[in-house]
């Protein structure tokens, strides 16, 4: 019965995977390119969505959707997912910033890309979860942290990558600060119309902002709004 119903997950995972490839192939080339990118899809085929996804919703965990994990939040649509991960353009050797936990979904995909994730989550609940799903999974260079990702991770920046999955008004200073030189980031900007951007370094200190695809996220939580 279980063997049945992890064939079924994964037959499912499949399928969307070809779907997400699908539409990759009607986007503009950079992002097409970006979900395409070498061992994007391959990473995602490795990790069963089902496990991140409420109880209730494993029956959804293969529709091409965000939904809701609780706390107000959700676990990112697969094919926005398969775009920011090709964005960030990880290699083996980076150490990668996530801000905004969530699920671990994201960075359970993540983690089969590059040597280590540090990751972010306000909700002390949620971090708990994702600690469990993700030790479950035998996934053990995820690191997480409860605490405000305004103010990143100093201790362990400077980071290859940064990848941010709440949306915030304007790229937050202390990220830009732990970002490496040659480093990206990748993030939802703007709060009522939002943009997926890429973020990158100049040689001269300053940083490039471009704007690549309107996209939909929860806004980012301010400490102490009481909407945690
Ligand atoms: N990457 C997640 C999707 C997360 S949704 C996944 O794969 O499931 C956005 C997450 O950002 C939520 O869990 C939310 O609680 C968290 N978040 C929002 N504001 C935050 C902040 N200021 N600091 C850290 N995390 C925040």
């Amino acid at each position: 019965m279980a063997t049945k119903q992890n064939a079924d997950f994964e037959y499912e995972r499949s399928r969307l995977l070809q779907r997400i490839a699908s539409e990759a192939a009607t986007m503009p080339p950079e992002l097409r390119d970006a979900v395409m990118a070498p061992g994007v899809l391959d990473a995602m085929a490795q990790v069963a969505r089902e496990n991140f996804v409420a109880p209730g919703d494993v029956v959804s965990a293969y529709r091409n959707a965000p939904l809701p994990i609780g706390f107000n939040q959700t676990i990112s649509q697969p094919l926005v997912v398969a775009l920011m991960t090709g964005l960030l353009a990880p290699r083996k050797s980076d150490r990668i910033l996530e801000i905004g936990t969530g699920s671990g979904y994201q960075a359970a995909v993540l983690s089969r890309l590059v040597a280590k994730v540090f990751s972010v989550e306000i909700v002390s609940e949620l971090a708990e979860r994702a600690r469990g799903v993700l030790a479950a999974a035998g996934v053990a260079n995820v690191h997480i942290k409860v605490g405000d990702g305004h103010a990143g991770w100093p201790e362990e920046a400077p980071f290859d990558g940064i990848i941010v999955t709440a949306a915030a008004d304007r790229v937050p200073e202390a990220l830009l600060g732990q970002l490496a030189p040659a480093g990206r980031m990748v993030l939802p900007l703007g709060r009522d119309r939002q943009m997926l951007a890429v973020v990158s370094r100049e040689a001269d200190g300053g940083h490039r902002v471009r704007e690549l695809l309107s996209v939909r996220f929860v806004p980012f939580v301010e400490p102490g709004s009481g909407s945690q």
